[in-house]
Parts: C-alpha cells; sequence; structure tokens
C-alpha cells in the first residue's frame, strides 16, 4: 500500500521515537540472533567485539529508512528478532512488532585485509555511514595523564599503552576503503595531544593519504583541541583538510569547568568558542562541527550553545550521553527518549533558521545514527518515502 505524504511523516515519526528509545536504553540481541545476522562475516559489525560483547551489526536500517545503532544492553525493553523461515529480522517491543524487517550494511570487504605491516585494516580504518572512513587514530589523551580527562569519557590510554596508528598504515587502509566504494571521505578522531605533536601528525597523516590515492581533493575532517595559536587551523587547511570539529561538549561555562576540567584549563571556553569562530570564518559556514554531551547541564544551556554557534555557522552535533563504565559518571544516565527528542528538534529547527542546509550537517557529521539528522530528513522531506511514487 503506498502511503500518503502525511501518513509516511507520521509513520517515519513514530519510527523516531522507538529509535530515541533504543538510543537512550539499548537494544536487546542474544548469541543465537547476532550470529543468524552474518555480523562479522557478511554483514558490518559495531565496536561492541573489541570491548567484549556479542558480534552485532553496526546498525540497522528501519522500513522508512532512518539508522538506527545497535548498543546491546540485556535488560533493554526492545529487542532485535529473526524470522527464521523468511530469514528477515525485525524489532520488538516487550514482545510487540515496532519495525518489520529492518536491513543490515554490508561488510566491507577491505575489513579482511592486511596492512603491508601486518595490522588488521578494519582496526585502522572502520566504516560508518555515508561513506565515513573513520580513524580512531590514537587512546592517547594529554588530560588523561594529568587527571583532567572530561568526566564522561573511556578514553582508554594508561601512561604506557599509548597507540598510535601510523601514517602509511591510515593511507593504506583508506585506499582499500576507496578503492571498493566504500569510502569517500576520511573522518580523524581521538584524544588531544599537544598541540604541536597533533598538528604535525595530522600534517603527515592526510599527505601519506593523498600521496597514496594521487589526490588532494578530499573530504577530510580533523578533530582536534580548539587551539589557543589560532594559525595551527591555517596550517590543517593548508594540509588539506576540509572540516574541523572542536568539541566544547558543554556551554555552561561551570559545567565546562567541572565535566572537562582538562579543556577548561588548557584552553579555556572563551578561546574554545573564539576557535570555532575563527574555523567557520576560515573554513566556511557548514565546515566545522562541535560536539554537545546531552543531558549533562540544563537542555536551554545546551539549547543555547547551539542557537550562538549556528548563528556562526558552526555545526553543534547533539550526543546522547552515555556515561562510559569506569568513569566519575558510571551509574548516572541520560534523560529520558522524549528528552532528547525535543533537543534533537529544537536543534534541527535553529540550525534550519539560521539557514544551514541538510548538505552541511552532512558535510560535517555524516553518521546518520543519530536523532536530529532524521528531523532533518522528515521536515524537508528527504527520505524516500516522500518522494512521489511512480507509474
Ligand atoms: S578531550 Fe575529553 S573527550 Fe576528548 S579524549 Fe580527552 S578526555 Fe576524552
Amino acid at each position: 500500500m503506498t502511503l500518503s505524504k502525511e501518513q509516511f511523516r507520521e509513520r517515519a515519526y513514530a519510527e523516531l521515537l522507538d529509535k530515541a528509545n533504543i538510543a537512550v536504553d539499548g537494544i536487546r540481541v542474544s548469541d543465537e540472533v547476532a550470529k543468524a545476522t552474518g555480523a562479522g562475516v557478511t554483514v558490518k559489525e559495531g565496536g561492541h567485539l573489541q570491548r567484549g560483547g556479542p558480534v552485532v551489526p553496526f546498525s540497522f536500517r528501519t522500513p522508512t529508512g532512518l539508522d538506527v545503532g545497535i548498543r546491546p544492553s540485556p535488560a533493554a525493553d526492545y529487542e532485535l528478532r529473526h524470522n527464521g523461515r523468511e530469514n528477515s529480522f525485525y524489532v520488538t517491543r516487550d514482545g510487540e512488532v515496532v519495525y518489520d524487517k529492518v536491513t543490515f550494511e554490508p561488510r566491507p570487504k577491505y575489513y579482511d585485509y592486511l596492512t603491508s605491516d601486518g595490522r588488521p585494516m578494519k582496526e585502522i580504518v572502520s566504516i560508518v555511514t555515508n561513506g565515513c572512513a573513520a580513524v580512531w587514530y590514537s587512546n592517547e589523551c594529554a588530560f588523561k595523564e594529568r587527571g583532567e580527562d572530561c568526566l564522561f569519557c573511556g578514553i582508554n590510554y594508561r601512561p604506557g599503552d599509548a597507540f598510535l596508528k601510523t601514517p602509511e598504515q591510515i593511507a593504506e587502509s583508506v585506499k582499500a576503503a576507496y578503492d571498493e566504494g566504500v569510502g569517500w571521505r576520511v573522518d580523524f578522531t581521538g584524544g588531544v595531544i599537544p598541540e604541536r605533536r597533533e598538528i604535525e601528525y595530522y600534517s603527515d597523516a592526510i599527505e601519506a593519504i593523498q600521496d597514496t590515492l594521487g589526490r588532494s581533493d578530499l573530504i577530510a575532517a580533523a578533530c582536534v583541541a580548539g587551539p589557543r595559536e589560532l594559525s595551527n587551523l591555517d596550517r590543517l587547511r593548508e594540509a588539506g583538510f576540509s572540516i574541523i570539529t572542536m568539541n566544547i561538549e558543554v556551554w555552561d561555562e561551570n559545567f565546562f569547568k567541572t565535566i572537562c576540567p582538562g579543556k577548561a584549563r588548557m584552553v579555556g571556553r572563551e578561546n574554545w568558542i573564539k576557535a570555532l569562530e575563527y574555523a567557520a570564518e576560515l573554513y566556511g559556514a557548514g565546515h566545522v562541527r562541535c560536539n554537545f554531551v546531552t543531558g549533562i547541564e540544563p537542555k536551554f544551556r545546551t539549547l543555547e550553545g547551539v542557537e550562538y554557534l549556528s548563528s556562526v555557522g558552526v555545526v553543534a552535533n547533539p550526543n546522547i550521553f552515555h556515561p562510559a563504565p569506569g568513569t566519575p559518571l558510571e551509574g548516572t544516565r541520560c534523560p529520558t527518549a522524549e528528552w532528547n527528542l525535543d533537543l534533537q528538534e529544537r536543534v534541527c529547527d535553529i540550525q534550519r533558521r539560521a539557514g544551514l542546509k541538510f548538505e552541511d550537517i552532512i558535510n560535517v557529521h555524516p553518521v546518520t545514527t543519530g536523532l536530529f539528522h532524521d528531523f532533518w530528513r522528515i521536515k524537508e522531506e528527504l527520505l524516500p518515502g516522500f518522494a512521489p511514487a511512480t507509474a
């Protein structure tokens, strides 16, 4: 049956509410169902394997086209289930079907390849969504060593066990992703390393990628601490990065000092904001991202930050707060799905009012498992189900 636009919109919003609940509370996936999905064999797996959990798909796609991240939680109300007769998968809440026939992304072939120094490429570069070849380049964070790491962050660096992926490993793995057609942009992330080393490392890494791919016109994102020395942002641009991410995490000054003590001490809130403003001028509107961890500070303070940053062309990206085990915030939890949906819809509305476009959102944050992307895609009628039916 073909749905009218209004019916489709209503259905997409209903699916979004379930997606928000899954984003907040997780989803049950039995070992048997996880195995039946083919995760890690034919279906792209998430990172939970590395933390000792079941091998599960990275995400699933709902019937209206929403991408839902899979975060296994044995106590969740939602469950991924397998229809063995049809070999299809569906999702229930308390036994009732909420998504029928969900689908998974195929596993990149290069995940089975090794770099020339013998490292599995999937550990160097992983594909998220929309061609995003993600490089978690290091587990080192200068703040961790000083006991000033952000209170929600589970970066697992301990003095002596730091890893730093080499530019050569990254370049080879990115090339494999590009050659296969599953990656078409590179997004770096990792802990904070002191300014000079950070810039030099990024410059070496992007140069290696450019040389290996034989081109310099890359969509490439660097994630850095707001530099006190603003010319470092020029250096990254000259090196070939087209997108910069600098995550302030919370907007309120006092929360910033408490939740992100290293960022507050080393950079300071005012300098962080100045760096975001400078980057938006230099890289252009829609080429700078600032993540927030939402649900720690009052909603209105986060929205003040989103409002201001949107007005200067920075894309604020609200991430749902999930404190990592072993952190000072372990045991606290994020607000309800409804709270998060309200915030993320308001983020979308603020961004649209400020003149940002969905292309800007996808450009700086191609990971469509977030909720505000869906508000954009529903409000702007970008989901495939909005397209007029053809005869
Ligand atoms: S800066 Fe904060 S969020 Fe980023 S890696 Fe370090 S401790 Fe974690």
